[in-house]
């Protein structure tokens, strides 16, 4: 039995809302467990999340989804939303993601994130999920331009980004995950 201290829980569920490409899903999966150490598991995929549709808009209300996941039963401490639908809030246009701050859901769209180059939505998700949970774990926006807490409206913002945090909000990401997640 070596590595007995090591949780093999989720800490962290993915759920699909919709159909989503299995790619994306993998490379969301695997940059949570690389950049903050998290184990993740992926749900099987659930319905278009239609009781948050806003006809006059013809978006999703990202608040009424991450609501709806926040009630989810038997899932684990932290779940993400993955969905290709378009998500807004009632103050902002669209939004790529959207999370509640130090709580327990949050969610991404990938509608906005295509690119000629296959590789660049996928990046794009991945840093727009390490933002959305950096959230869960209570770490508000940072203001260093290429930090992955950067807030970003629009998409040469978030391309701007590396795909780490800095040293100020890595420093706290661990510090928060190890209170909430303790592995010694
Ligand atoms: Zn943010
Ligand atoms: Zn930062």
């Amino acid at each position: 039995m070596n590595n007995a201290t090591r949780t093999d829980q989720a800490e962290l569920d993915i759920v699909l809302l919709g159909q989503v490409d299995e790619t994306a899903v993998s490379i969301v999966a695997a940059n949570l467990q690389a950049v903050m150490g998290l184990n993740t598991r992926v749900q099987p995929p659930r319905e278009k999340p239609e009781y948050a549709y806003l006809p006059g808009r013809g978006q999703f209300d990202a608040a009424k989804i991450i609501g709806a996941l926040a009630d989810l039963e038997n899932m684990a401490p932290f779940v993400l939303g993955l969905t290709v639908f378009d998500l807004c809030t009632p103050i902002l246009t669209f939004v790529y993601g959207e999370s509640q701050l130090g709580g327990r859901a949050a969610v991404i769209s990938l509608q906005r994130l295509t690119d000629p180059d296959p590789e660049l939505p996928l990046l794009r998700a991945a840093k727009i999920s390490l933002h959305e949970v950096g959230h869960l774990l209570g770490i508000g926006h940072c203001w260093q331009p290429d930090c992955l807490m950067h807030f970003s409206s629009n998409l040469e913002t978030l391309d701007a980004l590396q795909p780490q945090f800095c040293s100020a909000c890595e420093f706290e990401m661990v510090r928060r995950l190890q209170t909430q997640f303790p592995k010694e």
